[in-house]
């Protein structure tokens, strides 16, 4: 099986030095173990915060060790009771082509429900975000004015069409004009393109009356522009800072934090997987959403295999997808 290895920790963007390509052997499933052939593998911005040797939500990936992934897979070869030769799968296999799992933190998929790559975006674990951090964070109500952004990756695509079937007025923030484009197709009310527009003044323009919730992806000058809209008891969830993560310097914090006081705001972190008991209850509604047209799942489907992971996971920070960004292999 061809793996991407962990070959060296990288400060900034990681680069060629960062991965090793490498030929593993896979052996026949031990009892409750068994074997899997990886199709596609999900990036996800937070792999870059799984290299650092900091303590995390989750441990770092081990130098020389396979490269921590979500992926959807095929069991070929099982020793173990629930699992069977045929199977469709979703879990942390890693960046390879083959994997032995003992079943732990594997879910059986439908694929005639949902394709594969809407298994790792919408219906998984970006979708899962979406819906935990708009619900039970952000605490989302019908007519609020609700701001996401990178509006039109993963899981802001899913915030902004679950903010709309909530009934709130959604504001999207992306990079660009075919994104904004895309962003107004599946229904937000208005979009930004951070890349041409001041965020800040556009923001004041069309939410004069402030921001309800406000559901950040991206962190940076694009948080303190929401920060400088909000409307009293407003609510900022911490979902993730993408602008930050491949930021060797510590990024300056929030300058507009003063605004928590001022609006008796919060700004809470979450981390989805805590959610995971509740699972069910997301991929039911979204699903529910999807089947009657109010739910559009978009990915960006890669080829080049698991060799041409490197690119591709940069390809993230430069935002060349728009919907869940996954490679095939
Ligand atoms: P996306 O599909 O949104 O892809 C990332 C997008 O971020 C890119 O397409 C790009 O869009 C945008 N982006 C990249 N660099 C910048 C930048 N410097 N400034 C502004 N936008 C940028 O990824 P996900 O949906 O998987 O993840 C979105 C966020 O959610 C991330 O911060 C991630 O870490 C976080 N997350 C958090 C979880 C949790 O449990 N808390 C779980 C899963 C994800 P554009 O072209 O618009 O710039």
């Amino acid at each position: 099986s061809r793996e991407i290895h962990l070959a060296e920790r990288p400060t900034g963007y990681p680069d060629d030095k960062t991965w090793a390509s490498v030929t593993a052997e896979v052996p026949a499933p031990a009892a409750g173990e068994f074997v899997v052939e990886v199709d596609h593998i999900s990036l996800d911005p937070a792999m870059r915060g799984w290299l650092n040797d900091v303590r995390s939500y989750i441990p770092p990936v081990k130098l020389g060790a396979p490269m921590r992934a979500l992926c959807t897979a095929t069991v070929i070869a099982s020793a173990h009771p629930e699992f069977a030769v045929g199977d469709a799968v979703v879990g942390t296999f890693g960046v390879r082509e083959r994997a032995v799992s003992d079943g732990r933190g594997v879910t059986k998929i439908d694929l005639d429900a949902a394709s594969a790559p809407t298994w790792l975006g919408a219906l998984g674990m970006p979708g899962m975000t979406a819906y935990f951090g708009l619900t039970d964070i952000g605490r989302a109500q019908p007519g609020d004015t609700v701001v996401v952004s990178a509006a039109a990756g993963a899981v802001g695509s899913v915030v902004a069409q679950l903010a709309k079937a909530m009934g709130c007025r959604v504001i999207g923030i992306a990079g660009g004009p075919d994104k904004v484009a895309w962003l107004k197709e599946i229904g937000v009310d208005e979009a930004i393109d951070y890349k041409a527009e001041n965020v800040l003044k556009r923001l004041r323009q069309i939410a004069p009356d402030g921001i309800d919730v406000y559901f950040d992806n991206v962190g940076g000058q694009i948080l303190d522009a929401a920060l400088a809209n909000l409307r009293r008891g407003a609510r900022v969830v911490i979902c993730g800072a993408i602008s930050t993560y491949n930021d060797p310097t510590l990024a300056e914090g929030p300058r507009r934090y003063m605004s928590l006081l001022v609006f008796r705001a919060s700004m809470t972190g979450f981390v989805v997987f805590d959610y995971e008991d509740r699972y069910p209850e997301a991929v039911e509604a979204i699903a529910g959403m999807i089947g009657d047209g109010r739910m559009v799942a978009r990915e960006t489907v890669l080829e080049g295999g698991v060799d041409a992971f490197p690119d591709a996971l940069l390809g993230l920070y430069r935002g060349v997808n728009t919907g869940k960004l996954v490679l095939k292999v």
